[in-house]
């Protein structure tokens, strides 16, 4: 069982916001242990803060978006992966505006300011969800599940509908040095047939070629850091959206065609079964299998 972590210095950094576009400062601060990972809106009265919780999962659409009584940080996901890479349980997000600084579009410039910070171990041990038992969210043609096991461990795997990337498969041992070194690089990315839409919906407002792989008729615009960057790049977001359970998980995911609602499905279900187990907050028991209903949009 390792320790709590933290960092040791007080750091800052800045960037666009990938949905808002909105240009926003955000000063990460250490805190003390069993304090989790909390958002505090620095730009509104009171500065308000929202903790990085399954309850706080206000809006799955193209980003994982946290709110609480009408304060919103919006895209968690990659400093959220990071902060799960490096297994720091407690930090204060300070920031400027509704959404978390996009950067290159990948966790690695998170991990490097979280490196630079340094990282502080508490004199308190971390604690884990062990998985016990299989628990299953299927939604027709898309699914997701997490199996008993000793290690935290992905298999994601995911239909692009693009001849340049129809299918793309990812098994991965997750640990500190595997997730900086295979997943923190990868970038978001979105098709360029879908820009006017997510623009008409006031999406992706921030977006460009410097935070995010564009994909065209004819393939990626820009370069690819990886050949599977794209699925990459769903393991990363899924580790993010993961860690709104504020522990790291002792199980393997099994992901196919799957996106922040399945991800935050399983989050909740996984609370949800946390909630109700008397014996042990740090093992899910599960029934072998919960449909969930497709939901009207997604
Ligand atoms: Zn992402």
């Amino acid at each position: 069982m390792g320790r709590q972590k933290t960092i040791r210095n007080i750091i800052s950094c800045s960037g666009v916001g990938l949905h808002t576009g909105r240009e926003i400062t955000m000063t990460l601060h250490p805190l003390p242990p069993n304090s989790g990972i909390v958002f505090r809106r620095m730009d509104l009265p009171d500065t308000p803060v929202v903790h990085a919780r399954p309850e706080n999962i206000l809006d799955v659409h193209y980003a994982t978006t946290l709110g609480k009584a009408g304060v919103e940080v919006k895209t968690v996901e990659h400093l959220l992966a990071a902060l799960a890479g490096l297994g720091i349980d407690n930090l204060r997000i300070e920031i400027s505006g509704p959404e978390v600084p996009v950067m290159d579009g990948s966790a690695a410039p998170f991990i490097d300011l979280l490196l630079q910070a340094g990282i502080r171990r508490h004199y308190v041990p971390k604690s884990y969800i062990v998985v016990t038992k299989p628990l299953v969210i299927d939604m027709g043609n898309r699914s997701i599940q997490i199996l008993p096991s000793r290690r935290f461990r992905v298999h994601y795997s995911m239909s692009f509908d693009h001849p340049c990337f129809a299918e793309q498969s990812i098994d991965l041992l997750v640990s500190r040095r595997t997730f900086i070194r295979k997943i923190a690089p990868s970038r978001t990315y979105g098709f360029l047939r879908d820009v006017e839409h997510l623009w008409r919906r006031g999406l992706a407002l921030g977006g460009s070629l410097e935070n995010t792989v564009v994909i065209g008729d004819e393939g990626a615009l820009n370069y690819l850091r990886f050949e599977d960057e794209l699925i990459r790049h769903k393991v990363l977001d899924l580790i993010g959206d993961l860690y709104l359970l504020g522990r790291p998980l002792r199980g393997t995911v099994v992901a196919k065609g799957a996106g922040h609602l399945l991800h935050t499905t399983l989050v909740k279900e996984i609370q949800r079964h946390l909630e109700s187990n008397e014996v042990s907050r740090c093992v899910v028991t599960a029934p072998e299998s919960l449909p969930i209903p497709v939901p009207a949009s997604s």
